[in-house]
């Protein structure tokens, strides 16, 4: 337990972070590597060994005993082996050693990982390379090295080395850019992240009992309870104790991780929750983010909880997400997102403002695939989520500013608005530039963008590789247009062409309600795409637009485009394909033996008062029996079809048809197979089933 007045101390206690390093390097090896980690310079040995032998020194002092690379491969997880630090010495005993080139470089065997072709297996081997940029921590006993993963060839294999690609590209043409508009004291730009984790708490010894949320995370079947969300009472409502004492727990596990967990509570959904910490550089942001996942798994089970991180557990009620607000900031200082007090003359905000806009446009079907997995499908589109259709809510102020870019004509600041409450007492305040709306999946939100069509459990590397990468692309583009001019001519150049680029792209601003069906309508009118599935999406990951805008600014090859898309299509076969094992079984033994139990008890008992009460008698068990056995009677039909469909798309071979098989007829069959199960289970009582109910699982805590 962190005392409240310690805990500015044990913060990042766990972390080899800047401040360790200030105090225990040698000065010109601290130099040597701010300048790797700033610049991107080469190690050089000698450092790396110095930096090693420090870090070993401190992780044994703060209970290590082992090493270990640690990377984010393409399942999406995280990888780890461990080694120990120990070093066998001629006399029996044992040394503790760590060498610098064990810090820089690792060999793990890569031939288990998805490569998507990338590697044969007989070419097992794969390299980790420490990213120094972000700092080594120790958990459980071991000192964890952040690191990249690549094959052999030195193909990327893993989500950091691409999203680390697509910072320096972004910094690269921003850079450039904001030279042009006389910034030329700017030799970097950084892009923060902050990342909004939503996720369920349910009681552990529940969860163990459902074969559905143990293989896939989501639960298959389940009748609704007679209470959903609709009160509206969950969402920002007091936390119960037993919540409390977890999310206390979790705090303070992230904090030694000088992870800066900020902000906790309730969601809409019953037993749903949320975190969010303060924004950090995008790699680190996304290093947390995925120690946060795993933190918040573990700290449940020692709750006797355990954390739903799907983004669908529960038909019915809300889905989780991961809100990525994001921005880019110089190196001197200047968040390129905020609008400062005059929007109207503020070039820099304005440029990059319309790179967004451009970029978002231009490069909306690969945004949404950035966010597209088997369980993000279910929810976008869901009425909890923002839809499949991409377009940017900038708010009242921006509107009129981006109206003024449009007519040529100046801004006028309608300055702050003093919010009136009507009782003196009530502090006075300005209003926000802006109001919320929280149907949009891309919005302004005062300083930055929040793009909230992530998922729950997923990295966020893919949304911002692809973000930055293709901003990055539209900034570069206007740095064309404005490279020849100088001077008068540049400024009248600059608004030239922020009105000639808003021209092309307004099509994606909307500032309406994303909910409803008539902007459904009205975005198909607009020609907005709207990819429902991954599969549907998947084509454009290979389009030669995709390829031409990732392999220019040195993000991906094509090959490892080519990897990466039959990874994720295969991942989503292989997901849909458990999903419809798992649903089998449960229905086939779970669910029957409950409605067989059930039936047979209602069966005996209307037997045995006809035979006391006469034929008219037992009327609610015959006609609970009827309706028992018509939903049972579908609901074999239904299963049947789902058990030949999923044997079909067994036998399919192309990676692309197969998953649109399973999205467009395997999952279809299960929806099905659903509704009748659903309906015998509304109908069966609670102790007949060997799994427990949605009632059970989101109202018991
Ligand atoms: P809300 O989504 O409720 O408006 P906040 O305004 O508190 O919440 O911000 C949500 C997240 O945005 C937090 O994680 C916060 O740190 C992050 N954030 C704030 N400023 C930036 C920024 N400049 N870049 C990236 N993320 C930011
Ligand atoms: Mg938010």
């Amino acid at each position: 337990m962190i005392e409240a007045s310690k805990l500015t101390e044990e913060f990042g206690s766990l972390v080899f972070n800047d401040k360790v390093m200030r105090e225990r390097l040698p000065k010109d090896i601290y130099k040597a590597v701010h300048k790797t980690i700033e610049k991107g310079t080469h190690l050089e040995l000698e450092v790396a060994n110095c930096v090693a032998a420090t870090m070993k020194e401190w992780a044994v002092e703060n209970g290590a005993t082992h090493f270990t690379h640690w990377f984010q491969p393409m399942t999406g997880l995280t990888a780890e082996k461990h080694d120990s630090f120990i070093s066998p010495t001629d006399d029996g005993r044992v040394i503790m050693e760590f060498s610098g080139k064990e810090l820089v470089k690792g060999e793990p065997d890569a031939s288990s990982f998805p490569s998507g072709g990338l590697r044969a297996t007989f070419e097992a081997r794969g390299y980790t390379a420490w990213d120094p940029s972000s700092p080594a921590f120790i958990k459980d006993g071991s000192l964890y090295i952040p690191t990249a993963f690549c094959s052999y060839g030195g193909e990327a294999l893993d989500k950091k080395t691409p999203l680390l690609r697509s910072m320096e590209a972004l910094s690269y043409e921003a850079v450039k850019l904001l030279h042009l508009l006389g910034y030329e004291d700017v030799n970097r730009v950084n892009t923060t992240i902050g990342s909004e984790q939503e996720y369920f708490l349910i009681d552990k010894d529940y969860y163990k009992k459902r074969k559905d949320l143990l293989f896939t995370g989501r639960t298959l079947i389940g009748a609704p309870a007679t209470k959903g969300q609709e009160m509206e009472d969950h969402y920002f409502g007091v936390i119960k104790p037993k919540v409390s004492a977890y999310m206390h727990d979790l705090d303070e596990e992230l904090w030694k991780l000088g992870i800066p967990a900020k902000t906790k509570h309730n969601e809409v959904a019953p037993s749903q929750h949320e975190l969010a910490p303060v924004f950090e550089t995008a790699n680190i942001a996304v290093d947390h983010n995925q120690l946060t996942m795993e933190v918040m798994k573990k700290v449940a089970d020692k709750h006797n909880y355990a954390c739903l991180l799907h983004e669908k557990p529960f038909e019915g009620i809300n889905g989780s997400g991961k809100h990525n607000n994001w921005s880019v900031c110089t190196d001197t200082g200047i968040n390129l997102l905020d609008p400062g007090k005059n929007p109207g003359e503020n070039t820099p905000f304005l440029v990059f403002l319309m790179a967004v806009i451009a970029a978002v446009d231009e490069y909306a079907p690969i945004l949404r695939l950035s966010v597209a997995s088997a369980g993000n499908d279910h929810r976008l589109g869901g009425n909890e989520a923002p839809p499949a259709i991409i377009s940017i809510f900038v708010g009242d102020e921006l509107a009129e500013v981006l109206k003024a870019v449009e007519e040529g004509s100046a801004y006028q600041s309608a300055g702050k608005v003093q919010m009136a409450m009507g009782a003196t007492v009530l502090p006075h305040f300005t209003k926000d530039n802006t109001d919320r709306n929280r149907t949009s999946p891309f919005a302004f939100t005062g300083n930055k963008f929040e793009f909230r069509m992530p998922g729950s459990s997923v990295s966020v590397a893919n949304a911002n590789i692809v973000l930055n990468t293709a901003v990055a692309e539209e900034v570069a583009k206007l740095y064309e247009k404005l490279a020849p001019f100088k001077g008068e001519e540049l400024k009248a150049k600059i608004a030239e062409v922020l009105k000639e680029t808003l021209a092309a792209h307004k099509r994606v601003l909307f500032n309406g309600n994303g909910y409803t069906d008539e902007w459904v309508e009205e975005a198909a009118k607009r020609g907005l795409p709207n990819l429902k599935s991954l599969p549907d999406a998947m084509p454009y990951w290979i389009s030669d637009e995709s390829v031409e805008l990732f392999t220019k600014h040195g993000i991906f090859t094509k090959e490892e485009i080519h990897s990466r898309y039959e990874i994720l299509l295969e991942n989503y076969s292989k997901s849909v394909h458990i999903e419809s094992l798992t649903m089998q079984e449960m229905v086939r033994k779970d669910l029957t033996e409950g409605i067989v139990a059930y039936e047979k008890d209602l069966g005996k008992e209307a037997m045995q008062k006809k035979s006391l009460l006469g034929e008219n008698a037992a009327l609610l068990e015959i006609s609970l029996l009827k309706k028992l056995d018509d939903a049972s009677f579908e609901m074999s039909k239904a299963l049947e079809k789902l058990a030949e469909d999923t044997t079909i798309a067994e036998e399919k071979t192309d990676a692309l048809e197969t998953a649109a098989y399973y999205q467009s007829i395997v999952l279809a069959d299960m929806n099905e197979l659903r509704k009748y199960a659903d309906q015998a289970e509304a109908l069966i009582p609670d102790k007949y089933l060997s799994y427990p109910t949605y009632g059970q699982m989101l109202f018991s805590l």
